[in-house]
């Protein structure tokens, strides 16, 4: 007989609880362990994912295939178009190799859950599902009603409290099982892209978590919100294929927390992003309606957003007229990557000055996003679309000018990706005058906010 783990989006051999769980369970009955990945084309062209991240997975894959190898475990890549194919195909796949028991960890999501219920019911073997994906799983946390949070604050106070109590530790990878294979190279899912210097097996997402912990946590407080610093982590892409796990990166945090001050402050409040990660995913759990296109705050279903095509694509070229706002979707296009702050601006701007609807927003990001996650991406876009978690009233529209001079103020990264722009002083450049190269803005900020602000009114 054999024991058999499917990876999902948690492409790691450290800290990864149903492959510890299935090596455990090999060993003490003697067992081989097998180990497949389904690639599912179709569906990730349904959830619009880039084609950036799943060149990533496609590399992270063929490392993870060589560890797996020398530690005696045979991988195989699996392909099948959509969700729906899964259960027949691993049905076989298991009777094929006679597996006794299947090893994996829970994904949140409405057409993930349904795909995992039914491959329960279809195999003929024991299915073993583990929380592994967050440091708290979702249901875990609830208020003093029962009811799950909808506020992010109260959910970190109580996130913090059970993270303390529980003081989960990560897993060390399994011993050996067996002689190490010789591993072939993987039959390919998609075309090569260039992916930069994103980490792209667990040991460069390890070393990367490392030396943000080490040597640059302590400037997070500082430079997290300036788009033209390396100032924020840029594990996105690794958290989101899952070559890292989240329990490492506290791990690693609290590891730095001997250190003095300044160091204690940007680690609590990078860890305050990653309890972010967690909320996103358990709102997304708890309140599926987000995951079917819907509003989470359901009223806000009702606004009658423009459908203008050239507006969208302007946005989406980067080509504006708003420097910050064309710098950062430019960044986007160019990298599959964007600062979290210019997240916040060009999603504010395309649901609060172009008024387009924030799901056609929502999907271009997923389309381009090396770290794209439907939780953290959907989370994002209806905070800036005041359609959902956030506390703050629908009437806070960001302004893209201020926006810029603030958190961009001698306007470097503007000039990186707008060379348009790169010989404006840092006074011009935020509102730049007549130029034959760069478009006059698209809209009027002033009037755009007072338009926004009338959609929400009429609710
Ligand atoms: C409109 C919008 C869309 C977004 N889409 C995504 C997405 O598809 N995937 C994604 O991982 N993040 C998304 N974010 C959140 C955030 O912008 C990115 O996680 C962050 O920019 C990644 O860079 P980093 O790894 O350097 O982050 P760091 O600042 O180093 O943060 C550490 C980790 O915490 C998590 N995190 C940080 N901020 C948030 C947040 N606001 N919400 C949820 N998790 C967070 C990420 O996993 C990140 O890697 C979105 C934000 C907005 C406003």
């Amino acid at each position: 007989m054999t024991s058999l783990i499917w990876f999902r989006n948690d492409l790691r051999t450290h800290d990864n609880t149903a492959l510890h769980h299935a090596a455990q369970h090999a060993r003490t009955r003697n067992e081989a362990l097998r180990a497949v990945f389904i690639a599912t084309p179709g569906q990730w062209q349904q959830h619009a994912m880039s084609p950036r991240q799943q060149y990533l997975m496609q590399s992270a894959l063929q490392a993870l295939h060589q560890t797996l190898a020398s530690c005696g475990i045979t991988f195989e890549l699996l392909q099948a178009d959509t969700f729906a194919d899964i259960p027949e195909l691993l049905a076989d796949y298991t009777q094929k190799h006679k597996v006794s028991a299947l090893f994996t960890n829970r994904e949140y999501l409405v057409n993930e859950m349904q795909r995992d219920e039914i491959v329960t019911e279809k195999l003929n073997c024991t299915c073993h599902w583990y929380h592994d994906r967050l440091i708290i799983e979702p249901g875990a946390l609830l208020n003093g009603s029962g009811q799950p949070y909808k506020v992010y604050t109260p959910f970190a106070k109580a996130w913090r409290r059970l993270c303390a109590e529980r003081q989960a530790q990560p897993l060390k990878r399994p011993r050996s099982l067996g002689e190490k294979l010789t591993p072939k190279k993987l039959p390919s899912f998609c075309e090569p892209v260039e992916l930069g210097d994103w980490p792209q097996n667990e040991d460069s997402a390890l070393k990367q978590l490392r030396n943000f912990c080490r040597e640059r946590v302590q400037d997070y407080a500082r430079k997290r919100d300036l788009p033209a610093e390396p100032g924020t982590s840029r594990l996105s892409a690794a958290l989101a294929i899952g070559l890292l796990s989240p329990r490492q990166c506290l791990a690693r945090l609290q590891a730095e927390q001997d250190s003095p001050s300044e160091t204690a402050n940007g680690a609590d409040i990078w860890l305050s992003e990653l309890i972010w990660r967690e909320f996103y995913q358990h709102v997304a759990y708890h309140f599926p309606r987000v995951v079917k296109g819907k509003a989470f705050k359901p009223e806000t279903d009702a606004i009658r957003w423009r459908d203008d095509d050239a507006d969208f694509q302007a946005w989406c070229e980067g080509r504006t007229g708003f420097p910050i706002v064309d710098a950062g979707m430019r960044q986007l296009r160019q990298t599959g990557w964007m600062h979290n702050r210019l997240r916040m601006i060009t999603a504010s701007f395309l649901a609060k000055d172009l008024h387009i609807d924030w799901r056609r927003g929502e999907r271009y990001f997923m389309s381009q996003l090396i770290d794209g996650e439907f939780a953290a991406n959907n989370g994002g876009w209806q905070w800036a679309a005041s359609t959902g978690t956030d506390a703050a009233p629908y009437f806070r529209v960001f302004n893209p000018t201020t926006q810029g001079k603030r958190f961009d103020p001698d306007g470097h990264f503007i000039r990186r990706y707008v060379p348009e722009l790169a010989d404006l002083t840092a006074r011009e450049i935020h509102s730049p005058p007549s130029l034959d190269n760069y478009p006059a803005p698209i809209v009027d900020h002033k009037l755009a906010r007072e338009h926004a602000i009338a959609l929400f009114k009429a609710l």
